[in-house]
């Protein structure tokens, strides 16, 4: 078997891996570097998936990480359309599909999520979708050119996502979702309630505390019906169920998997083992801002700074990962929410602005500290926000209504 030496190998190739790979080259480590990744495509910015590329605004070149030509540039090696399909850590190997045996110097296990699918009677029947990767837009954007009932099974940012970008293309979209209320797990009833809104607003259907039974139909899908026997009809199903982390590699090698199902890590993005390092959706780290405890958080800005972080770790740096958690969603070009946090449960919400008027932010509260905080319009809010959830320090409810 042909065996390779490379200093920092690098498995996948999404945001995190990305931006692994750039920060190493731009704080001057000089060693050879190794992305593998089972995309058929570059590196890119995932969160357009389901906006811009989508809607057609993007094209693939316009999401690509650094461009066309960035890994030429930078001598960075990118192996697309391959796997890692093993990891030695004693041997300090990785087995590639393509037999390949890298034995790297550092390892960067950067492989995200798998989407959860559904299963129950009908799933594999034509026309329903899940949306991970720029392949799944492509077929989306083609199975819905002619239709004219989309039906969303979620209520999570990727169906109200998708549901906006598809309604401004002109389908008829319905959400189905277990929630009463569009992304009410994450913001709470009151601000999922104006995102429900405003999707309401522009035609987009929605049928909330309904656990979808089946999908019928012949070869393709054709209606959706609930427990509580509410048929919608469906020429195309796209189902945003949430993912799991992809951590078959790591937890075969022996790395320590936490209880949330990620790749366990201290601060510095290190795994169990001192040589490799997790960063991005499979990362369940030790939180510096949330008190030391133990977090795995879905977000592209996590899995960028993790990605950095660890691109430092990897060459001895000290600094611990410790930027609080953001993340952002649109709603087509209707409305626009930032988020920083997160809170795993709050007690309070205290709103600063008017939520009917579109221009708010909600402060979430643990007790009495600042957990979370969401803005509509108010992206000032975010830096106080950062500082709040940093300091960890009881706060003036007073104070957060009212703030200038
Ligand atoms: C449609 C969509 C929209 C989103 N929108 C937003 C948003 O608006 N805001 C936000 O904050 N977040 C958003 N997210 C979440 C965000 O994109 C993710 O949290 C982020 O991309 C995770 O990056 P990652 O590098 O950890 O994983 P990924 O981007 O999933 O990359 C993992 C990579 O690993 C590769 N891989 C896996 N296993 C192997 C293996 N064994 N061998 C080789 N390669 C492997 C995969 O092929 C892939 O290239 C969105 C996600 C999706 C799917």
């Amino acid at each position: 078997m042909p065996e390779r030496e490379i200093e920092f190998l690098i498995v996948g190739g999404g945001d995190a891996g990305f931006a692994a790979a750039q920060k190493l080259r731009e704080e001057g480590a000089d060693g050879s570097i190794l992305v593998v990744s089972r995309d058929p495509d570059p590196p890119y910015d995932r969160t357009a998936v389901s906006k811009g590329f989508l809607g057609g605004e993007k094209s693939r070149e316009d999401v690509l990480l650094g461009g066309a030509d960035w890994f030429d540039e930078n001598n960075v090696e990118l192996l697309t359309r391959t796997s890692a399909m093993k990891l030695d850590p004693e041997a300090h190997t990785v087995t590639l599909s393509n037999k390949d045996v890298i034995r790297y110097g550092k390892l960067l296990l950067a492989t995200g999520a798998n989407i959860r699918r559904l299963r129950f009677e009908g799933c594999d029947l034509d026309g329903i979708h899940y949306l991970r990767a720029l392949g799944n837009a492509d077929s989306i954007r083609k199975d819905t050119e002619n239709v004219e009932n989309v039906v969303l099974v979620g209520g999570s940012y990727i169906a109200t996502e998708v549901a906006a970008t598809l309604t401004a293309l002109g389908r008829k979209c319905t959400i189905v979702m277990q929630e009463d209320t569009t992304l009410e797990r994450t913001f709470g009833k009151q601000a999922g309630g104006f995102f429900q809104k405003v999707l309401e607003e522009h035609g987009v259907e929605i049928h909330g505390g309904q656990d979808v039974e089946r999908f019928e139909g012949e070869g393709r899908v054709a209606k959706v019906v609930t427990k509580a026997g509410l048929e919608l009809p469906a020429d195309t199903v796209i189902v945003g169920a949430g993912v799991t982390p992809d951590v078959m590699l790591a937890s075969r090698a022996g790395l320590t998997i936490g209880e949330r199902g990620g790749v366990c890590t201290n601060p510095h993005l290190q795994t169990s083992d001192p040589d490799i390092y997790a960063a991005g959706d499979i990362a369940e780290y030790e939180s510096v801002v949330h008190g030391g405890e133990r977090i795995r958080i879905e977000h592209w800005d996590v899995a960028e700074n993790q990605g950095k972080a660890a691109a430092l770790s990897m060459m001895g740096r000290e600094d611990p990962y410790d930027t609080v958690p953001y993340f952002f969603s649109d709603l087509s070009d209707w409305t626009w929410m930032e988020y920083v946090g997160p809170a795993f449960g709050w007690s309070e919400e205290i709103v600063r602005g008017s939520i009917e008027e579109g221009e708010f932010t909600v402060w979430y509260l643990d007790g009495d500290r600042v957990a979370a905080a969401l803005t509509v319009g108010r992206s000032d809010d975010l830096e106080r926000a950062r500082e709040l959830i940093k300091s960890r320090e009881p706060v003036d409810r007073k104070e957060l209504a009212e703030l200038p």
